[in-house]
């Protein structure tokens, strides 16, 4: 039995207690409640400076996953290696698709699996890669915040999974401001390319500079109506949300 099985948290106490609290204060709570089956995920760029930091000053072991998608910038595994040297990261693991998948999926779409089919590439290089990895864990650090996109409002603090996955999102309440304040704070450096306008990063087929006025993440998948990889869709809430009765459904156009 895992520990999270035998671990009862109460999701309501917790997502209030850590309301107002300092992003530092989550963090560590997530990481003394739930080590050594924690993890964090990170993309290695300009935002990502922050909880990186926020994580080497609780525990420079801690285990961290990066996708290794095969499609990063190279400013992006170069600003990884930095990061990893700065702040003293020494359990950076790399997760990687199905060489036998991704092989399939680069020779069927003529050597772009990007284009041809965006939703499948992301699945396989990285939706699979990080359930593959999940499994050892019961606990997943996330850095998504509810300011960065419309998807992203209604997340929580503290999230409970099917599977008894805890996901924590200690930045849920951080804003782009805040971010940039404590980058600033604590001297930290930027990705190379936040300059040219790459607010949000990754793969370089499927990542562009941000229009001003637009929302973060807008130059990721741009001109598709793809916004999220689905790392952060896959998992199935505990308790899934009650179905609305059939006629109230209908009156709100459901399903026509
Ligand atoms: S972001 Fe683009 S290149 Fe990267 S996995 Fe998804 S579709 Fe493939």
């Amino acid at each position: 039995m895992s520990m999270a099985m035998t671990r009862k948290l109460h999701l309501n106490t917790l997502n209030q207690r850590f309301q107002k609290a300092q992003p530092e204060e989550i963090i560590r709570w997530a990481i003394e409640e739930f080590r050594p089956r924690i993890v964090l995920t990170s993309s290695f760029q300009t935002e990502s400076v922050a909880l990186l930091h926020m994580v080497s000053e609780i525990d420079p072991n801690q285990p961290i996953l990066f996708l290794e998608t095969g499609w990063h910038f190279q400013e992006t595994l170069e600003f990884k290696r930095k990061l990893m040297e700065l702040l003293g990261l020494t359990n950076v693991l790399e997760l990687k698709a199905d060489p036998t998948k991704r092989q399939a999926s680069i020779d069927e779409s003529g050597g772009k699996p990007y284009e041809k089919d965006p939703d499948h590439c992301c699945l396989i290089n990285k939706v699979e890669p990080l359930q593959r990895a999940l499994r050892e864990f019961d606990a997943w650090i996330s850095g998504i915040r509810r300011s960065q996109s419309k998807r992203r409002e209604d997340i929580s603090i503290v999230e409970e999974y099917q599977g008894d996955l805890i996901k924590i999102n200690p930045l849920a309440n951080v804003t782009s401001g805040d971010i940039w304040w404590y980058i600033k704070e604590h001297r930290l450096p930027k990705h190379p390319l936040f300059d040219q306008g790459y607010l949000s990063i990754g793969c370089w087929p499927c990542t562009k500079p941000v229009q001003p006025g637009d929302d973060e993440r807008s130059g990721r998948w741009a001109g598709l109506e793809k916004t999220e990889c689905g790392i952060h869709a896959f998992l199935k809430p505990k308790q899934a949300k009650p179905e609305k009765p059939v006629r109230e459904a209908k009156e709100e156009g459901e399903g026509i």
